[in-house]
């Protein structure tokens, strides 16, 4: 872009044409060089665009109206797409969607990565893309006397009201939801207020395991008392038997931070069961779990075929969590190494472990970047190491460890194709080969972008 002023005021009203669309999902136009970010736009359309913000190097648009309509533009079928700030692409196609996100990885892996003439291969998308998640955390309000629950309006803390569903949401975490709410409602529970910090219910978070359509309801309040527990309680697990297990899990910080530390059983089992495949999984309140069942099971199926055992091999889970992949990855080999950060996880991890009779795994609670490095110095040698970072990435001492330890097959399980592509980049740099990626569609009509990456050791 040449330096010169910017080509936009505040306010201004222009047409413009868009040719691309961000990681965020907005529209990209520019004009002589300049790009405008506009919310809602597709590539391929032109629209009347209400300039609303001006930057330097770049601005951000309204829609205001179209004027030429991609073909792939669809209509959102949630009511409250455009004011709600949890999925950004309800207005494109699904066949693009799953296109996107590829092109996505592609991009990420010449311009992050500078690699080439790697395979990625067409994203595997649902054949029904809707009502996926299996987990719902909804915040609780007043409005008019009464309970209102509904995700807040796009970068606020005001509760949509007109929401009465989540259409990515399972149908019975919805109805749980509401379930919820009329019976705290009825009873007079008032409902938590961010400003005064007064009020006592937070949220209502809901867990559904797909497979075995067990439900735990989290109830979430800043005090230390739940008022009409027994009633609540009573009324749950009497209209629904599904519901295993309640819990009520106390939060009085001014924070943004949805459970607190503390948490009471206070009906059922701390746990519901899920399944995976063949695995069965204990989950607690505070466990992750991946959200989308369907989709996870074809992600772990990749990552099993990608790390390609035989039943002999020596194998690292990092970043194991409650050892999902790993025992996926242990019904096929000789042994399971775990490792995660987080305590909780690991003990869920083991007890998941003697919950599906397998004794050919073992969970570290660290930091794997330190644990590696430690099992290196015992001897440890793998044959495959599977990764699963969060968004950050891997940290370089573990690339590093990798390195050292030189596996055969590293299968990078990734959330975030651009330090997907930075870590594949060092991984290169220190003697391996991008074979093949796959993208999954974990999370359709939202920006967020699966993928699961093969690399070989280079023979020299
Ligand atoms: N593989 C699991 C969890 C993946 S999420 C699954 O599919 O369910 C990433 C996990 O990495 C989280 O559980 C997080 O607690 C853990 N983690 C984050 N930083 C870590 C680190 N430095 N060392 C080990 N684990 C870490």
């Amino acid at each position: 872009m040449e330096k010169q002023q910017v080509p936009v005021k505040k306010n201004e009203e222009i047409t413009l044409h868009f040719e691309d669309i961000t990681h965020e999902g907005n529209g990209v136009g520019k004009i002589n060089g300049y790009p405008l970010f506009v919310p809602y736009a597709l590539p391929d359309e032109t629209a009347k665009v209400k300039v609303i913000k001006v930057k330097k190097n770049f601005a951000i648009g309204k829609l205001i109206e179209l004027e030429k309509t991609s073909s792939e533009r669809v209509e959102p079928p949630c009511n409250v797409y455009f004011q709600c700030g949890g999925c950004q692409l309800q207005h494109m196609s699904y066949t693009m969607q799953v296109d996107m996100k590829r092109n996505q990885v592609n991009n990420s892996l010449k311009k992050v990565g500078h690699i080439q003439d790697v395979i990625v291969h067409p994203t595997i998308g649902m054949v029904d893309p809707w009502r996926y998640r299996n987990k719902v955390q909804i915040p609780v309000a007043e409005k008019n006397g009464g309970l209102i629950t509904g995700f807040y309006r796009k970068k606020s803390h005001e509760i949509i009201d007109e929401m009465d569903r989540c259409i990515i949401t399972s149908e019975v975490n919805d109805r749980m939801v509401e379930a919820v709410r009329s019976i705290a409602d009825r009873h007079g529970i008032s409902a938590y207020d961010e400003k005064s910090h007064r009020g006592i219910l937070r949220h209502i978070m809901v867990r559904t395991g797909e497979a075995t359509n067990e439900t735990m309801i989290v109830i979430v309040t800043r005090t230390a008392e739940l008022p009409h527990k027994k009633e609540l309680i009573k009324e749950l697990h009497e209209t629904y038997p599904h519901v295993k297990s309640i819990i009520h899990n106390i939060n009085k910080e001014r924070t943004n931070v949805i459970l607190g530390k503390e948490s009471k059983l206070l009906w059922g089992e701390a746990y519901i069961y899920d399944k995976i495949g063949d695995i069965k999984f204990a989950i607690s309140g505070k466990s992750f779990y991946q959200v989308n069942p369907t989709q996870t099971k074809k992600l772990y199926d990749k990552a099993l075929e990608y790390a390609n055992l035989t039943g002999g091999e020596t194998v690292i889970d990092a970043y194991c969590g409650i050892g999902t992949i790993s025992l996926f990855l242990a019904q096929k080999a000789k042994k399971v190494y775990g490792v995660e950060i987080v305590p909780e996880a690991i003990e869920d991890a083991k007890n998941n472990a003697k919950l599906n009779q397998m004794d050919n795994v073992e969970f570290v609670v660290g930091q794997a970047e330190k644990i590696m490095p430690w099992w290196t110095a015992q001897g440890l040698k793998p044959d495959v190491i599977v990764v699963d970072p969060p968004r950050k990435g891997c940290e370089e001492a573990l690339l590093e460890a990798m390195t050292t330890m030189q596996p055969k097959r590293i299968v990078y399980v990734s959330c975030n194709p651009s330090t997907l592509a930075r870590d594949l980049r060092i991984l290169e740099d220190g003697g391996y080969q991008t074979k093949q990626i796959q993208p999954v569609d974990m999370f359709p009509q939202t920006m967020h972008v699966e993928a699961v990456a093969l690399l070989e050791l280079k023979l020299l």
